[in-house]
């Protein structure tokens, strides 16, 4: 298998907490750009742009680096939390 770092993560698990995301985007109509930034910048691919322009997300998949807490701790566009126990990602060692 390719070194690439999508086949690695596509090692991982993840549980899904229906109807509890752990990250959620707060209502906004412009997006700062620190905010538009994490359409680009998760290694997850969580962030992505809706028709309007705002930004959306989807944290399944989230592999809780803790990216995006940072980049937009100024903004407070976003909520974070970790997910509950036994849900979110399970990473694949070795
Ligand atoms: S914590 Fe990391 S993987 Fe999860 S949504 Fe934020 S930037 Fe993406």
């Amino acid at each position: 298998m390719s070194d690439r770092v999508e086949n690695r993560l596509f090692q991982n698990r993840y549980v899904v907490d229906v109807g509890r995301p752990h990250i959620t985007v707060k209502p906004h109509v412009n997006p700062s750009n620190a905010l538009v930034a994490m359409t680009r910048v998760c290694p997850a691919g969580c962030y992505s742009r809706n028709e309007q322009g705002q930004v959306e997300i989807v944290a399944d998949g989230c592999m809780e680096c803790g990216t995006c807490r940072v980049v937009c701790a100024q903004t407070g566009e976003i909520e974070w939390s970790y997910p509950r126990g036994g849900f979110g990602v399970l990473f694949k060692f070795g």
